[in-house]
């Protein structure tokens, strides 16, 4: 599942091809907004929010999430798109570029002054201009008896963190996914997450062992069954949430996560 780094990267990509210029065509191929039409309208700017992307468009924004296939690719005017049609969900055409949107997992389309109503709910955004740490470990902090993991990845309380850096962030802090909120010293956590997720916002594969090398790139997350890089003990996994909402994988080396 796409992370914030990921979403980051697609939205800036989108802003460079298409912010500035007036959309030629547009076609969306979900029935709720099958007939809206975009052309004629400025794309003034493309963002990520969170794991959320959106596209101010007009006096509208097109908000997409990848969820676990998605993707946006942007091609040139008359090139062949790198997935196949049937998968395109929405199509925004511009004199130099046509940006394709595959497999979303939402996609929809609200009035720009409706923003704040729809997304208002998401945390401070680990990648966002407006960060605010101390915001994110009150909200956290708010369900002292939740699991840390499920806590790390409800984007009310801070927006950008998947599945990959949520398992990550709790080895590199030596924490147990399972270890409520309670016992957890959030701040540096916090601190590390923000730390992460940015020293990746620029990276084409993301790191978190600080090393490069396919099949090294992370410490525990889907390695279930190897060793452990730091001390040799083999990865543990494991399903984790307290309904099937919260539910997610979870990956851990019970000798070093306590
Ligand atoms: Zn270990």
């Amino acid at each position: 599942m796409p992370e914030g780094d990921t979403v980051f990267q697609a939205a800036r990509r989108l802003d460079a091809a298409l912010a500035g210029q007036e959309v030629t065509r547009s076609d969306f191929r979900v029935p709720s907004i099958a007939t809206l039409d975009l052309s004629g309208q400025t794309v003034h700017s493309v963002v990520s929010r969170g794991k959320h992307l959106l596209m101010r468009i007009g006096e509208l924004v097109v908000h997409s999430h990848l969820k676990m296939e998605g993707e946006w690719r942007v091609h040139r005017p008359g090139e062949r798109w790198r997935r196949p049609a049937f998968q395109a969900r929405a199509v925004i055409e511009t004199p130099t570029a046509v940006a394709v949107g595959f497999d979303l997992g939402v996609l929809e389309v609200f009035p720009a002054v409706d923003e704040e109503d729809r997304l208002g709910y998401l945390g401070p955004d680990l990648l966002g201009p407006g960060w605010d740490a101390a915001e994110a470990v009150g909200r956290i902090a708010a369900t002292p008896e939740a699991p840390i993991a499920v806590a790390l990845g409800e984007q009310r309380n801070l927006a950008g963190l998947g599945n990959v850096y949520v398992n990550e962030l709790c080895f590199l802090r030596g924490i147990l996914p399972t270890r409520p909120v309670g016992e957890v010293d959030l701040i540096p956590l916090v601190d590390l997450a923000s730390r992460v997720i940015r020293a990746n916002r620029d990276r084409i594969s993301r790191t978190t062992t600080g090393r490069d090398r396919p099949g090294e790139r992370l410490w525990v997350y889907s390695r279930g069954g190897e060793r452990c890089r730091r001390c040799g003990t083999r990865i543990e996994h494991g399903r984790l949430g307290r309904n099937e909402l919260e539910l997610r994988e979870t990956w851990w080396c019970p000798n070093c996560q306590r």
